[in-house]
């Protein structure tokens, strides 16, 4: 064998954007990374970063759908002699939201497989018929290379019984496959792994409560490596308060609206998951402009990070009581990296729990993931930048290696 396959391009398909990252598995090193946006319509874009020399790239003008869109990428590759055709490249990884409780693993995408993907469609109506679409759109380009499907939902399946059913009929519960899910599950994997690693433990040893803050916000219970609770449910409406996305609501709302104000399931839908959240709260969903506004002194945006915060505060309450012993809440994605005032908020008042976060610390900006709680505290408070597409990478990797290697 003269050259080894080490290479794994990253795809995460939405419906109308493509995100991908190409990486070198010797050393996890990224060689390139780009999105194609606005797929299907005359101003769509191609951002393209060769990361292994070379300048940011970026075209504009129609790109008709996901086929056109991956052949766009795999020219900008060419280009930086990175090419798709490359033997060195050895699968494909692609971001798949909803594997129900049957995809537990990472899995080489076959037939069958995609036709469960597909069954899962109506849990998954907007990102799971994108996914499939990326799918085939790549296995076209490279018939002949493993293709892996790498699940949001896997790392929940541990969810024990009681935390994953609604207290509702059992048979209409599972005649619809109606259960939480959780999403977000690569990032809580990582995130979770990388904290154990930050105390210098096995994850085997260690419970973590993980707080998944970007846009979408998820919370995760980790036990020992295994995820034993998690705030999203069915869908990734549930649990805390997102970008635009109510989180946790009694659910008579839905039919409240409908009676009195009329509104279709649609509309109610498109409410709860976008117009609600922070940005129903005050108009802006970026933590950024709303900590401007709170310290400008702008009532609806306190009112909105304080309802933001004491959900999330409520999550790591309920979290420790589900693990009884907890040795890290970690912080993660967008806002969680970032946004200091979150975490001190957060953490406020919870020193009886062990928690507490030491100001200097959490005012530190970094990449690194970090300890933020004061030197010898009982539970460490940490930072931990979630890395989904180098998850994804890994988990491809380890899957097809021997095969494309042999
Ligand atoms: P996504 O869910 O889209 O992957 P990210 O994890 O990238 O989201 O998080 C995006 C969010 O992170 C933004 O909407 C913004 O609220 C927040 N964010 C990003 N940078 C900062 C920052 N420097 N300070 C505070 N919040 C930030």
């Amino acid at each position: 064998m003269t050259r080894t396959a080490t290479r794994v391009l990253v795809l995460n398909s939405g419906s109308s954007s493509v995100k991908y990252q190409l990486l070198d598995m010797r050393d996890s090193t990224r060689l390139a990374v780009g999105l194609v946006e606005r797929i299907g319509e005359s101003t769509s874009r191609l951002v393209h970063t060769p990361l292994a020399g070379g300048e940011k790239r970026e075209r504009t003008g129609a790109i008709a759908d996901h086929s056109a869109a991956l052949k766009a990428v795999a020219d900008e590759l060419a280009h930086d002699g990175l090419g798709l055709d490359s033997p060195e490249l050895a699968a494909i990884g692609h971001r798949v939201v909803h594997g129900g409780l049957r995809f537990t693993e990472p899995t080489v995408i076959t037939d069958e497989v995609m036709a469960e993907i597909g069954r899962l469609v109506p849990v998954a109506p907007l990102h799971n018929p994108a996914n499939i679409t990326g799918i085939r759109t790549a296995q076209a380009l490279r018939p002949d290379l493993p293709q892996v499907a790498v699940f949001d939902t896997a790392f929940h399946t541990t969810m024990p019984e009681p935390a994953a059913r609604y207290a509702i009929d059992v048979e209409t519960a599972d005649a619809h496959r109606i259960r939480r899910y959780g999403f977000h599950g690569t990032s809580h994997a990582y995130v979770s792994r990388a904290t154990a690693a930050l105390l210098g433990k096995d994850p085997s040893e260690v419970n973590v409560i993980v707080l998944h803050l970007g846009n979408g916000a998820s919370a995760s219970a980790v036990a020992g490596g295994r995820c034993v609770d998690t705030s999203m449910g069915l869908t990734p409406l549930e649990g805390l308060v997102m970008g635009t996305r109510s989180g946790d609501i009694d659910p008579a709302v839905t039919f409240h609206l409908m009676r009195v104000a009329g509104m279709s399931a649609d509309e109610i839908d498109v409410l709860l998951n976008k117009k609600s959240g922070l940005v129903g709260l005050c108009g802006d969903n970026d933590m950024r402009e709303i900590r401007r506004r709170v310290d400008a002194g702008d009532e609806r945006a306190k009112l909105a990070f304080d309802i933001y915060v004491h959900r999330l505060k409520k999550y790591i309450g309920a979290y420790y009581a589900v693990l009884g012993r907890v040795d890290a809440v970690a912080f993660t994605a967008g806002v969680g990296e970032n946004a200091a005032p979150v975490r001190e908020a957060a953490i406020a008042g919870l020193e009886q729990l062990g928690l507490a976060v030491d100001a200097g610390l959490n005012a530190v900006r970094s990449d690194e993931a970090r300890l933020i709680s004061p030197h010898g505290a009982r539970v460490a408070v940490a930072v931990v930048p979630t890395d989904e597409e180098l998850e994804i990478a890994r988990q491809t990797f380890e899957l097809v290696r021997e095969r494309v290697n042999a």
